[in-house]
């Protein structure tokens, strides 16, 4: 599908799209955030709500079987979209940081000990890097950073320089929500299984934007959220091999969790995944994921990728005669663009400049984007981020443009 040619049939599902901001028809550029809900997704969850409302895997009658049907079927249909080998390695979890917060407490308390490291790199996300912070603290578990290249980006080359027999445990993420670079995941996974590493990968900007196949990266485990890709917010997941989630041991524990618990303290499990869902879920979050999982399907995640870089090469080209303009990731192959904007030379605060462009009706993002380290090697302290999606249209990207030409003029 040529997305550009089904424009008008993809932004009328989607009701938002409809409002204004700032008395402007609105041109939502901030899809690293979070993405807009398409009908399908929303009916969905008012569904839920209107004629299923029983709790998932509780009860004995017919309500409760229905909603049961119905998660497990979306826990399949998660499967597919990302080619797990089986069912029982999706976990439901809130989203990415959840995910890589169970993660990083389970494998630290799991596998690690004393004098272990983890390698991070510094465009991570604060999710990614602090809990294994958190959870090696006590233990002494240190966290290394793999070096970047010029451009920020994580290469082959610098990972196996980072690599020591210390090295237990690699995470990162597949696309930055930073600068948009995609990490060559498979090459990483190939060298640290050989030097018996753990991967973790963090796919909240990638799930919704690159066809995802975890048999195929090898990936140990991958997180994501489904508010990135069109889906509710409150609800993610957590994938991992089955042998590996089987044998780690949940941080929660609860009624949903266990299968039989004594007085004299002994406890046991249910089997992954739900040994992982403890109390009550989002259900209906879980159905609307399916709902997104279905939606993004349709249109194709190749599809969308292209559309992405036909909007970013569009901008760039209308952007390139403009001087107070500097983009920082201009080669990369995702629909982030991380730009400043500048006054005779001088740089204007990111902040003014998405305050600036909220009032032409445009949402960007502004700031260290939750990667708080990676400002050393940018050399500045935030940048503006503007993310487009599959519903975003080339007559957006001229408004912004339009904007960003008048920035600098009156935001002094
Ligand atoms: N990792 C990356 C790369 C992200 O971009 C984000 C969110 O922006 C997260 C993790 C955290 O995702 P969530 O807030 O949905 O848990």
């Amino acid at each position: 599908m040529d997305i550009k040619d089904h424009i008008g049939e993809i932004r009328a599902e989607f009701p938002i799209l409809k409002r204004t901001m700032s008395d402007h028809p609105l041109v939502y550029l901030d899809n690293c955030a979070t993405t807009l809900k398409p009908r399908s997704v929303i009916d969905t969850v008012v569904h839920y709500y209107t004629y299923l409302g029983a709790n998932a895997h509780r009860g004995d009658y017919e309500m409760s079987a229905q909603v049961d049907f119905a998660y497990e079927g979306a826990r399949k249909l998660t499967k597919d979209f990302i080619h797990a080998a089986k069912k029982e390695e999706i976990v439901f979890t809130s989203g990415t940081t959840e995910s890589l917060n169970i993660l990083a407490m389970s494998i630290t308390n799991t596998w690690l000990q004393e004098g272990d490291v983890v390698l991070s790199t510094v465009a991570e996300h604060a999710s990614s890097v602090l809990p294994w912070l958190e959870a090696g603290e006590s233990k002494g578990i240190k966290v290394e950073y793999i070096p970047l290249d010029e451009k920020g980006r994580i290469t082959v080359e610098n990972f196996k320089k980072a690599l020591h027999p210390k090295v237990k445990v690699v995470c990162f993420a597949q696309v930055s929500n930073v600068l948009g670079y995609e990490a060559p995941v498979k090459e990483i996974v190939k060298i640290a299984h050989e030097n018996g590493i753990k991967v973790v990968v963090d796919g909240a900007q990638s799930i919704a934007h690159l066809p995802v196949d975890v048999q195929d990266l090898d990936v140990d485990f991958f997180c994501f959220s489904a508010h990135k890709m069109c889906g509710p917010t409150g609800i993610g997941v957590l994938y991992g091999k089955l042998e590996y989630l089987d044998a780690l041991s949940p941080i929660y524990f609860g009624g949903e969790s266990n299968a039989r618990f004594s007085k004299c303290g002994k406890l046991k499990l249910k089997k992954t995944p739900f040994k992982y869902e403890s109390g009550t879920q989002p259900i209906e979050g879980a159905l609307g994921m399916a709902a997104a999982m279905k939606f993004v399907d349709k249109i194709g995640k190749e599809n969308v990728h292209r559309y992405e870089l036909e909007l970013k090469h569009y901008f760039l080209e209308k952007i390139k005669d403009v001087d107070n303009v500097k983009v920082y990731n201009a080669d990369a192959k995702s629909g982030i663009i991380t730009f400043n904007v500048y006054d005779k030379g001088e740089l204007i605060f990111p902040q003014d400049v998405a305050s600036f462009l909220n009032t032409k009706g445009i949402a960007v993002r502004s700031g260290e984007h939750c990667a708080k380290l990676l400002g050393e090697v940018l050399g500045v302290p935030g940048t503006c981020r503007a993310s487009v999606y599959f519903y975003n249209t080339f007559e957006e990207i001229d408004k912004f443009v339009l904007a960003l030409k008048e920035a600098s003029f009156e935001t002094c």
